[in-house]
């Protein structure tokens, strides 16, 4: 008879119950001292978790906002972007990247990745932007540069081509907080970092929520105002269009629950990353390692050779209860929403190959803090019996 049972635990591709399971006590604390408290907006504790991730990241403020779209929203507005200017961001990216230039009237212009890092590419950022120009038809006002899955995108270019053209470097770290970039956090990286508490991000709450950081106190300024229907030092004295964009309180009393574990927790999941390279490193193309950068990790993706050989591999890992997913079946030019827009952006816009093949062979593992070894080892069995 065997001497080991098989490992037939359950693995999640995300995972929050292992976490609550932590920190319950303290959590159900927390929340019943805000429901005594009655005091659901703009609380005490949206204030104490401002603090926080201000002194986490290294930067002067945070403003907690009510997702991570809004915080990119909030953003733009800051800058008064809209009608007539064009905002670069990647192609290959989650929809809400492209989806808040578009509700402020702004045009997005999709740029290409890097075929190693998957984030936006400094050349060809640079060469939509003379086209731009040459066409004369947008102001170049913004590039809002994603980490994706964690890893932080090439942001030493991206800061200097925005200051050389005067235009807003606006970091989406909305799957990256806790990375960091020669040594320092993300969220000190552009002119402002919009965070995102997704419960599935790498600091997530039990609902929506977001922040912005940055080291503007003029901005940070103009951040609390816009997340307050615009209102001034007075209440309900209204100095410019904004929206209803609060943290809940009870949101940010999870999330304070949260912050003592962030550091152990981005330790776990450098060092999951790092049993998933040992077993698949030959086998796929695993996530790269950047000089200088430290990736949050915030998903784990490896890249296979074709469609194909991506679908043998779903069809693996799911007969061998190993949940995959895909981020992101289609490049942001080719979704039904944005299709028109990006052909009308710009006259001869060349094509987006890179964004488009990724699209075809890239593969999400589970990643968590909380998978232990022998969880990594069942998920990497199951990728190699796909291949
Ligand atoms: C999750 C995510 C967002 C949006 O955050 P929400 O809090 O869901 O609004 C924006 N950009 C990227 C890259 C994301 O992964």
């Amino acid at each position: 008879m065997s001497q080991t049972t098989p490992d037939t635990r359950p693995i999640g591709l995300f995972d929050m119950r292992a976490q609550q399971a932590l920190i319950r006590g303290e959590i159900d604390r927390r929340i019943a001292h805000v429901l005594d408290s009655g005091r659901f907006v703009q609380g005490p504790e949206v204030d104490e978790l401002e603090r926080a991730l201000a002194d986490f990241a290294g930067v002067a403020h945070a403003v907690g906002v009510s997702s991570g779209t809004d915080a990119l929203q909030i953003a733009m507005m800051a800058e008064g972007i809209g009608r007539g200017d064009a905002v670069f961001l990647p192609a290959f990216t989650y929809t809400a990247t492209a989806e808040v230039p578009l509700v402020l009237g702004a045009t997005p212009v999709f740029v290409d990745v890097d075929p190693k890092t998957y984030n936006i590419d400094p050349n060809d950022l640079r060469r939509r932007l003379e086209m731009v120009k040459a066409e004369g038809k947008l102001r170049p006002r913004a590039v809002i540069g994603v980490d994706l899955f964690g890893l932080p995108a090439d942001w030493p270019a991206i800061e200097a081509l925005c200051a050389a053209e005067g235009m807003f470097a606006l970091d989406d770290a909305a799957q990256a907080f806790g990375g960091r970039l020669n040594n320092r956090r993300l969220g000190g990286w552009g002119g402002a970092a919009a965070l995102s508490f997704y419960p599935t991000k790498t600091l997530g709450c039990y609902g929506d929520g977001g922040a912005l950081l940055t080291d503007s106190a003029e901005k940070a300024d103009l951040y609390r105002s816009l997340r307050t229907h615009g209102e001034g030092k007075a209440r309900y004295e209204v100095l410019r269009t904004g929206m209803n964009g609060r943290l809940d309180t009870i949101q940010a009393a999870i999330l304070l629950c949260k912050m003592p574990l962030l550091e152990d927790e981005l330790a776990s999941r450098t060092r999951i990353a790092g049993w998933y390279a040992d077993r698949l490193r030959g086998h796929v193309q695993i996530p790269v390692e950047i000089a200088g950068a430290e990736s949050a990790h915030g998903i784990y993706s490896i890249l296979l050779k074709d469609a194909a050989q991506r679908a043998r591999v779903q069809e693996s890992c799911k007969a061998r209860g190993v949940p995959t997913g895909i981020y992101y079946p289609l490049p942001l030019h080719h979704q039904p929403a944005y299709r028109d827009r990006h052909a009308a952006a710009l006259r001869d816009a060349p094509p987006l190959p890179v964004s488009e093949d990724l699209c075809t062979r890239i593969l999400s593992l589970p990643m968590h803090p909380y998978l232990d070894e022998s969880q990594a080892s069942r998920v990497a069995e199951a990728v190699i019996a796909g291949l």
